[in-house]
């Protein structure tokens, strides 16, 4: 596999930044330099700006109908490039190629979603007080859309995004990842190559903070999306609010997952184990505060362990890869400090909490148990392979702490009890809980969080909504 340098997309061209500036891109396996990334100037951001301004009009303009068609047609290129890009994600992000393929695939599904999406953004005919006037409510695409992308899904990240603006008859500019620039990129130019008109979709990289803060007050753009951390998504809403623009919201978790006395151990350590260490737990909703029943803690958490020993850890490239290295080298300190202070204050740890050799950015998966709601790691979002299991005596206890922090992503839970499933649905404060196997992220089922975990779904029927605005217009006959 040839790794490809990655250019900016500007009103339908693939192009170098004005001026030549490039970024390095690593592969986290190798620590080599495997390819560089255009940095836009602002020159090439006001070229996008210009282009998203134009594309806007030709694409809402566009019937929905062929907007779908075109869609489906990007969804089918990418399925036929599944393997290339694969190998491309998993060069610059690290994770398993089934992984990649697995993320590949899974993006050409959501296209396909919501392609069809874009045939049902239906409004309302509004019963008149007179005979002669008719009401109606209209779903209008908002307009021009900035959208900024993390590394940990270099193509879903882009892909929730981009089918939704497309669908609704927006126009967008992704500022996409940095570390992870050629996927997304070759996803791209599977919907050029099926006839997404020059403009309406704009691929910039740079310096992110530089690129929102010009991007977000500018006139031309009507809507912003973004996906990241906490305090970033704190900054960009609030700068969006300050230039009254919509905006979506998809930041981070801590999510904790409560397993009842009643529930199905085996089960439990099996479907937590499989979402715990995918993609090395650089995962918004990765399962990450476990609470068990005392009468089965030791069960799971022996069971838990057992699992986390036998991952194969490797290049993503190696058969049999079950993860990868982290995907930046910025994570492996970050875990170390986090490990380190919950040890210090009293967590045992049960296995890993090691940097694996010291070339590529490999981390053991590491179980830490009775860990004390003081340290850090109990408070912020570890974003590794970091699996925390403490127990709880009651119910309550356990929902009380589910609802401690401020995150309110993913939560999940095992439990056979009606009540205490019906309990769960209730009181646990998250945008999303799936309960006895790992139901989450599918295209059309709802994906966002609440409380500082973020604003809006990026799933689901009502994705597309955080795209339209809606216009009332009455006519008397
Ligand atoms: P970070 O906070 O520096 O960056 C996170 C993401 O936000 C990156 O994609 C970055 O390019 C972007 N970003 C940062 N500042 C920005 C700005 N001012 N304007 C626009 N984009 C900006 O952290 P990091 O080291 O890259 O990642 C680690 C943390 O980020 C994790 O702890 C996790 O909370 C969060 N994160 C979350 C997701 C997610 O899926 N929700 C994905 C990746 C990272």
């Amino acid at each position: 596999m040839s790794y490809p340098d990655t250019l900016l997309l500007i009103d339908g061209a693939w192009r170098a930044a004005e001026g030549g500036r490039s970024i390095p891109v690593i592969n986290p396996a190798t620590d080599e330099q495997i390819g560089t990334v255009a940095h836009a100037s602002t020159a090439d951001l006001d070229a996008a700006l210009a282009a998203a301004d134009k594309g806007f009009k030709e694409w809402a303009a566009t019937g929905a109908y062929q907007r779908a068609k075109i869609m489906r047609k990007a969804a089918d290129n990418l399925r036929a490039r599944a393997g290339e890009i694969a190998a491309i994600m998993t060069a610059e992000q690290g994770k398993p190629l089934a992984e990649a393929k697995g993320e590949t695939l899974g993006a050409a599904d959501t296209i396909d979603w919501f392609a069809e999406e874009a045939r049902r953004a239906y409004g309302q005919i509004i019963p008149s007080r007179m005979p002669n006037v008719m009401q109606q409510a209209i779903k209008m695409p908002v307009g021009p859309v900035a959208a900024f992308t993390p590394w940990n899904f270099p193509l879903n990240q882009v892909v929730r995004k981009l089918s939704a603006a497309l669908a609704a008859g927006c126009s967008i500019i992704v500022k996409g990842p940095e570390e992870t620039p050629a996927s997304p990129a070759a996803m791209m130019d599977c919907f050029v190559e099926a006839g997404v008109p020059a403009g309406v979709i704009n691929l910039v990289y740079g310096v992110p903070a530089e690129i929102s803060e010009y991007l977000i007050p500018h006139p031309v753009i009507k809507k912003i999306s973004f996906t990241g951390s906490t305090p970033v998504g704190k900054h960009l809403h609030a700068l969006a609010g300050a230039h009254m623009k919509k905006s979506t919201m998809e930041l981070g978790g801590h999510a904790p997952v409560i397993i009842a006395g009643d529930a199905d151990i085996k089960a439990a350590v099996k479907v937590m184990g499989l979402s715990k260490w995918r993609n090395a737990g650089q995962v918004c909703v990765s399962p990450t505060r476990f609470m068990v029943e005392e009468n089965v803690y030791d069960e799971f958490l022996d069971g838990f362990v057992k699992l986390a020993e036998g991952i194969k850890v490797a290049a993503g490239t190696e058969e049999g890869a079950q993860m990868g290295p982290l995907a930046n080298e910025r994570r492996i300190p970050a875990l170390q400090e986090l490990i380190a202070d919950a040890v210090e204050r009293g967590a045992t740890l049960k296995t890993g909490g090691e940097r694996i050799g010291n070339k590529g950015q490999f981390f053991q998966p590491t179980v830490l148990a009775n860990v004390p709601t003081e340290a850090r790691i109990m408070n912020e979002e570890p974003f590794g392979p970091v699996a925390i299991v403490n127990p709880f005596s009651t119910l309550d206890d356990a929902i009380v702490e589910a609802n401690r922090l401020e995150f309110g992503l993913a939560s999940y839970a095992f439990a056979r009890d009606g009540g205490t499933i019906a309990r769960l649905t209730r009181e646990v404060e998250a945008g999303m809980l799936t309960i006895n196997h790992n139901g989450l992220a599918l295209p059309e089922v709802p994906f966002g969080g609440i409380k500082d975990s973020g604003i809006g779904t990026e799933g689901g029927s009502e994705a597309i909504d955080a795209y339209l605005v809606t216009k009332f217009t009455t006519v008397a006959y």
